[in-house]
């Protein structure tokens, strides 16, 4: 059955006036679901019982099932959730000092193939429903409800490449931010991708405030091929004017992912060809230790490496970050334990 949490706002108006209802109930609906955070349609109290039949005939409220939850020595948590088909996502949760961030995923494995990650190693089955990812974060809130704490922060860095579900994503994306929904501040949204170009001038033209994340990974196409076959799709020349077009119509700030892979991407030559791709532009970069994955065989670049190519890029007038490492010692790195999980119960 469908999932409520599929409706955007206005898509809820717009149900609302079909099942000649009027628009304002969309109102009441949204603050039950995303405010109250109820979990059935009975507690509706201020709707009409035949159209909460109605409702419950057609819609479920939440359509995914938490089955495992792992927590991390930082208190990062990994949680595992069961779709209606049964198919596996998983959320990170991680606490930083300005906030609660919950990464999530947006499709059932991944075709985008990067050499170095685990959400490949099984391919898409599906996109996820823009409910399915709306879930995920209600899910969590939840939990969080019982300790008072709200999540301030989502980053669509999970399972799946966003821009390869783009319509579900933003929908998802609208829906969180909504006022009547979690109001979960634009600005502290955060979609990566992997470099799918037409989506990218898409999302530039929308105009919205979300931020912008782009695996980037190497500084060149030659490395970029090997290592994310998008780059033979889309190589850096092109990528790298799309951005530059983004930006002078968004005037937001741009973020380059650039996982650290020992001997691979991370010589001082690597960090001088990426500072020079990256010079100009309102952008910086967030250098990412990598959670190695067993069956890729790549290794993360030690410490005083990564301070070394950081270094480098402010050097050359970059502005970059080293993200610590969270969660590593409970498979948070993207994919893993629904790769380990899927494998086990098949
Ligand atoms: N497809 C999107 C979003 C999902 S991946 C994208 O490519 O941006 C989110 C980020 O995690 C990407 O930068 C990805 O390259 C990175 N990542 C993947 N596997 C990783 C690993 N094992 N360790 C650290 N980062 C990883």
């Amino acid at each position: 059955m469908k999932t409520i949490y599929d409706y955007s706002y206005a898509q809820l108006e717009e149900l609302m006036l079909q099942k000649g209802q009027k628009k304002y109930r969309a109102g009441q609906i949204f603050s039950w679901l995303y405010q109250k955070r109820v979990v059935s349609f009975d507690e509706m109290s201020d709707i009409s019982h035949v159209f909460l039949e109605e409702l419950k005939s057609e819609y479920v409220i939440n359509p995914i099932e938490m089955i495992e939850k792992q927590v991390s020595k930082d208190k990062t948590v990994k949680y595992l959730f069961r779709l209606s088909d049964g198919a596996l996502v998983e959320s990170v949760l991680m606490h930083f000092d300005y906030g609660k961030s919950l990464c999530v995923t947006s499709q059932v494995g991944c075709n985008m193939g990067c050499r170095f990650c685990a959400s490949g190693l099984l391919k898409k089955q599906r996109d996820c429903t823009s409910g399915e990812i709306v879930a995920q974060v209600m899910s969590v809130q939840k939990e969080l409800d019982k300790t008072g704490d709200r999540l301030s922060h989502v980053v669509i860095m999970g399972t799946g490449e966003p821009f390869d579900n783009y319509d579900n994503v933003m929908n998802f994306c609208r829906t969180i931010n909504h006022d009547k929904g979690l109001a979960i501040g634009a600005r502290h949204i955060t979609i990566s991708t992997c470099g799918l170009v037409p989506m990218i001038e898409r999302f530039a033209g929308e105009h919205v405030q979300y931020n912008l994340a782009i695996s980037l990974h190497a500084p060149n196409n030659e490395l970029r091929n090997q290592l994310m076959p998008v780059n033979q799709a889309y190589p850096i020349e092109v990528l790298m004017a799309a951005l530059k077009k983004y930006s002078e119509e968004n005037n937001r700030r741009l973020t380059f992912e650039y996982i650290l892979l020992k001997g691979v991407n991370d010589s001082l030559e690597h960090a001088a060809q990426l500072a020079s791709l990256i010079r100009g532009l309102n952008a910086y970069v967030n250098l990412i230790p990598y959670n190695a994955v067993d069956e890729h065989g790549f290794q993360s670049t030690d410490m005083k490496s990564a301070m070394k190519f950081y270094d480098a890029l402010m050097k050359n007038r970059v502005k970059a970050t080293l993200r610590a490492k969270h969660g590593d010692d409970i498979d948070a790195a993207c994919g893993q334990l629904r790769a380990k999980r899927q494998g086990e119960l098949k």
